[in-house]
This record gives structure tokens, sequence and C-alpha cells, in this order.
């Protein structure tokens, strides 16, 4: 297997010369591991199924040590989160005999996807980390081949990290990025002119979101002049710290003028970092506050930060919401997505970051873990979902491919075996196939599989949906009013984007239905749905409240009759429960008659409901 490429070493003054042949390095680890894509994920399954030939997963399939393709296909099943769950329930109850992973598993990283309402829990071990580092190690050098320099500037990054619980077991359960920033692999990472940041670590590992974001936008703005490139994780993190900014601008001016720190930045060791970088700068105050209170904020970023020459923040899947807004702000700045990573494992990275997001493919890197693809048919048009089988039957089994056999235009479902333990698992998310680099292929994120909506990282499927919508909806029986239909859309023409609930109902009089009883209907929808929606709505405010828009009877009728026109069979036409065609959304809105709004935040906790937290 291709040696992973040395980051660079704890140099005090790196030199160019140490920097090219670190890219160097990099791009032609790049190359041998996707010219060798297939030999590669060979080794990895290898590696992996001898390390856990003892494991009692393997052991109950009868696996017997194998560790061939054939082999480990036949007798091992392809799997969901439910299959796994007993598994993983045993293991954050305090088992640690070797039930998944012949390694220790050190902790779990709590994943966007729910399930029964809570945070899916992914094992993980320890030299996870490093696998994750040497994805990260490869960004750069794949970025300097488009946009020279960017070892001379720094970058400004918004980082944050969440709340963390403990398992029954005492294993602590976070989100991954909250993992890898509170590691040595980020905290002590080495001199690297690629990875220094303006915030301080300290400002990213507060946990006090006000004080995380206003300390890192302090030293931003106090090293304005350095700031090659900004970015975030996700474009949803970016908006709001522009957010802030528009809200907090003078506060940080009086900030940068006087180089104190305001008082509500209680945190002694983020009040320390940043007095470390902040001293008094009326000139850059003054330039500050000029911009902040032109009127329009239209390109504030380029205005701001002169030297940005583009923004990192994912803008694929549901985040192209926040493509329109991101350009204003940065007048159409290139938007850069790098790279394309779960809870799971990290699977690859965008090897052309300077292409329109609508063409943004991801290289899966093969040795990262060991891949295999489920074909899957086309979206509905009609409700823009995928929906794949959930048990597979043996034809369906077989049609798995693997890495290297994937066909161009197809849609696939990811399926990965990694080295923390999970075995032919479905990632759950929907990939096309667009190209390939040497033997490694090219993908799109098309979306994840059975969601019915989402704004930000929350994933609503139908069931649970259905679910909520029936509680509320038996608040109305009192009334002598019920639904007769609904459906559902996101709303994202306003920032922060929130769900839309069209309903149906049959009822006596309208007028015994006071707007609070539909405004509660909202609220109780909201409190039904998963612990991520609810920790979008109360925490990260990254979700507005949920509407309801009460339609005129005969509205769901005229909505069949445009679907059989399109070419719906009637036999097999079903109300979809969520929408995202168009004009579908535009029949639905001429005939609202009302709506309301959820009228408080929903109830989040970290952790799953059962557990005791710890901050
Ligand atoms: P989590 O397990 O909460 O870390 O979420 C991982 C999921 O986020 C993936 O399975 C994808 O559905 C989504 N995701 C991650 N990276 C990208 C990306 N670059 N573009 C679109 N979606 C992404």
């Amino acid at each position: 297997m291709p040696e992973a490429p040395k980051i660079l070493s704890d140099s005090a003054d790196c030199i160019d010369g140490i920097v090219v042949e670190n890219n160097n390095k990099v791009l032609k680890f790049i190359e041998d591991v996707t010219a060798d894509a297939d030999e590669v994920q060979r080794r990895v399954l290898s590696q992996i199924l001898s390390r856990s030939a003892n494991v009692e997963y393997l052991q109950r399939y009868g696996l017997n040590g194998c560790t061939d393709r054939e082999t480990f296909k036949k007798v091992i099943p392809v799997v969901t989160y439910e299959d796994l769950k007993p598994d993983i329930e045993r293991i954050a109850n305090g088992d640690t005999s070797p039930i998944l992973c012949s390694q220790p598993i050190s902790e779990f990283l709590t994943s966007s996807g729910t399930s029964a309402g809570e945070r899916k829990l992914m094992p993980t071990i320890e030299e996870e980390l490093g696998r994750r580092s040497l994805l990260y190690s490869l960004l750069m050098p794949v970025m300097s081949q488009f946009l020279p320099g960017l070892d001379k500037g720094k970058g400004m990054y918004f980082l944050f990290v969440k709340s963390e619980a403990k398992t029954p077991g005492g294993l602590v359960a976070r989100p991954v990025l909250t993992s890898y920033y509170k590691s040595s692999h980020f905290k002590n990472r080495p001199n690297d002119p690629y990875t220094n940041y303006t915030s301080p670590k300290e400002t990213i590992l507060c946990l006090d979101s006000y004080q995380s974001m206003y300390s890192q936008l302090l030293c931003g703005l106090f090293q304005n002049e350095d700031v090659v490139r900004v970015g975030a994780v996700f474009a949803s993190g970016f908006i709001r710290a522009i957010q802030f900014l528009e809200k907090h601008w003078s506060l940080l001016c009086k900030d940068i003028r006087t180089g104190t720190i305001d008082s509500k930045i209680t945190d002694p060791s983020v009040r320390e970092a940043v007095m470390k970088i902040l001293k008094p700068n009326p000139k850059l105050a003054d330039f500050v506050e000029a911009e902040c209170s032109k009127g329009s904020w239209k390109g504030i970023i380029t205005r701001l930060w002169p030297e940005t020459k583009y923004i990192d923040v994912i803008v694929t899947g549901t985040m192209s919401q926040y493509i329109p807004a991101l350009d204003y702000y940065s007048n159409a700045l290139p938007l850069v997505c790098t790279m394309y990573a779960s809870s799971e494992c990290y699977f690859g990275i965008n090897l052309n970051p300077l292409c329109s997001p609508s063409e943004v493919s991801y290289t899966i890197i093969p040795n990262m873990a060991y891949f295999e693809f489920l074909p899957v048919t086309r979206k509905d048009e009609l409700t823009g979902s995928i929906s794949g089988p959930t048990a597979l039957n043996d034809k369906e089994k077989q049609q798995l491919v693997d890495l290297v056999h994937v066909k161009l235009g197809q849609d696939y479902e990811l399926v990965v075996t990694t080295y923390a333990g999970l075995y032919r698992y479905r990632v759950g998310d929907i990939l096309r196939v667009s190209g390939f680099k040497n033997k490694a292929p090219q993908f799109n994120f098309i979306c994840r599989k059975n969601v019915a909506l989402s704004i930000d990282s929350d994933k609503t499927d139908e069931v649970e949906l259905q679910n909520a919508v029936k509680t509320a909806a038996n608040q109305l029986l009192q009334y002598e009013a019920s639904l007769v239909e609904y459906t559902s859309y996101a709303d994202t023409s306003a920032i922060p984007g929130h769900y839309v609930l069209f309903w149906e109902l049959s009822v006596k009089d309208s007028t015994l239905i006071a707007p609070s009883v539909f405004e509660d209907c909202c609220f109780t929808v909201e409190e039904s749905l998963n612990s991520v929606y609810r920790q979008g709505r109360v925490c990260d405010k990254s979700i507005g409240p949920l509407e309801i828009r009460v339609v005129e009877n005969g509205t769901f009728d005229m909505l069949m009759d445009f679907a059989l026109s399109q070419g719906s069979s009637i036999n097999q036409y079903k109300t979809p429960r969520c929408v995202k065609y168009a004009p579908i959304i535009e029949l639905l809105s001429s005939r609202v008659i009302s709506s309301y709004f959820s009228p408080k935040c929903p109830r989040w906790t970290a952790g799953h409901k059962q557990w005791c937290t710890q901050n």
C-alpha cells in the first residue's frame, strides 16, 4: 500500500522548497492509490478482516478468519444501523469484549442520521484519527495546484465543538468534528503553513457558541490582511458567522479599537489566547466600522478580507440552498467543496476544487475503507426522493459492485467496511458516477436516501414526519376537525430555512378553531421530530419555526390531477408526503387560506434521552 505522505515537520521556517516537496509527495500519493485502486481495496479488506478475525460479529456469520472478497461477500450480510443496534447498545452499555472490532472502541461518534429519534452512534477506534488526518492533509496540496500562494497567508475558518455525552458504559459520544478538534492531531498539529488559522485553538474549543463565534470573528477581523481563504465545514455555518457579524460588529470594532475583549467573553483560556493576538488598532476599527455601516452587505467578505481567494464550505446536497447568499456576500468568489466524509468514515476529496458547485465530484480515496456500491434507480420527479430497498434480497445482494467496477452515469448507494468495525454498512448516501481518476471513481453527491425533509444537517424521513403529523392532528379532533391530507416541503427561500406543512382539513365550523390551536400543532410536530432537528432549532438556530399552511378543500385532488397529467398512473398514485417540484409548490401555495408558525422552540438536550449529559 502506498505510504501516506508525511505532513510537514515542525521546522520553524517552512521554506518554499519544503512546501513544494510535500505537495508533490501528496499528489504522487493520490496518483498511486488511484492507479492501484483495486489492489489497495483488496489489501484494505484483507487487513481489516485479518485484524478482526476474532470478533464476535464476523464469527457469528462464520467467516472463519477468511480475508478474501468472495467469502466475505458470500457470508457477511449488507446491513443498516438498525441491524447493528443491539451490538452497538452492548458496547454503549459497557461490554468491552471484541464485538465488532478487535481494537478497543475509543468513543462513539454521533451521526446526524437518527434512529428512533436519536443520533446514531458510530463506534470508532483511536487510529481512525490518523486516517482522518491523512485525508485532511491531501486537501491543500490539491488546492495549491490551482491557486498558488495559499501557504503565504492564513485561513479564517469558523470551527466549533459541540457538547458531548457519556454512554451508560462510560464511553464519550460526540460529533466527529468535536472529536477531531479535541484530539492531539488537531491541537498539536505540526507547524504547517496550510493549517495556519486566524482562530486560536482555545476559541475553537470553547463550548459556549456565542463566545466561540465572537472570539473567532474578532481574531479574523484583527488579522484581516493575512486572510487568503475563509470557510466553515458546511455553508450554513459560514452564513451564521456573517449574520453574527451583522449583529455584533460594533462591539467587535470597540474591541479592535481598544485592544481589549468584551466582558461577555468570560472563558479565561479564550481571553488569554485572544489577548495574545489583539492590540489597539483604531485605524482597522474605523475601516471595519465604515464597511459594516454601509447600507449594503454585498461583497462584505472581499471588502473586509481583501486578499480572500475562495470560500471553503460544503455547498453540495442540501447546502446548495446557501449558494445565492454566499455569492452575494462574497461578490461570487469561488465556492470550494473540498471533501466528502461522515461519522462512519472519511470517503474522498475533490480533485478539481475550483469547479462550479453543481459539478462537484469526489474521488474516493481507496485506502480509507473497503467500499461497495449498490445500484439504485433514479429519483421520483414529483417527490425528488430516492427510496431504496430496506432489506436486500439475494438478487440485490449480488448487484453490489466493487469500487473500480462502478459504471459511469449510474447511481449507487454507498456501502462501507471500516477499520472500526462496520461491515458492509449502508451509509444511506446516493452517489452518481461522474468520472474516474485513474482507476478510482469520482462521484456527484445526489442525496440522502429516504430523507423527506432537510434544512441543515437534520434528516427527517417520511415515517417520522407521518408520526409527528398524526400526533399533532389529533389535537384538532376536539374542535370537530380532522386532517384529510397533507404534504410538506423545506422552504429555504429565507435564512434560516424552515419546514412547511400543507394541511387540508375537514372542519365543521372553522370559526371555532383559534390560531393558537394550529400554533400548538406546529409545536407538537416539532417536539415529535428527531433530536438533530430539535438541536438545529434550539442550539444552532439553523432551522426556523415550523409552519402549517391550511389549504382550501379540494387542493389535494388538484394535486392528483396534476400528477396524472404528468404521467403518473392512477392506480399507483399516492399523495407525496414531501414535494420539491416547483410547479407543485406553486399549486399548493396558490390555495393557502391561512398560515401558522410554531410559537417557541422544542425541547432539546445533548446525548440520548436516557443518558445523563456532561459538558
Ligand atoms: P455525519 O455522519 O453527521 O457526519 O454526516 C455525514 C453525512 O453528511 C454524509 O453521509 C452525507 O450525507 C453528508 N455529507 C458529508 N459530506 C458531504 C458533502 N461534501 N456533500 C454533501 N453531503 C455531504
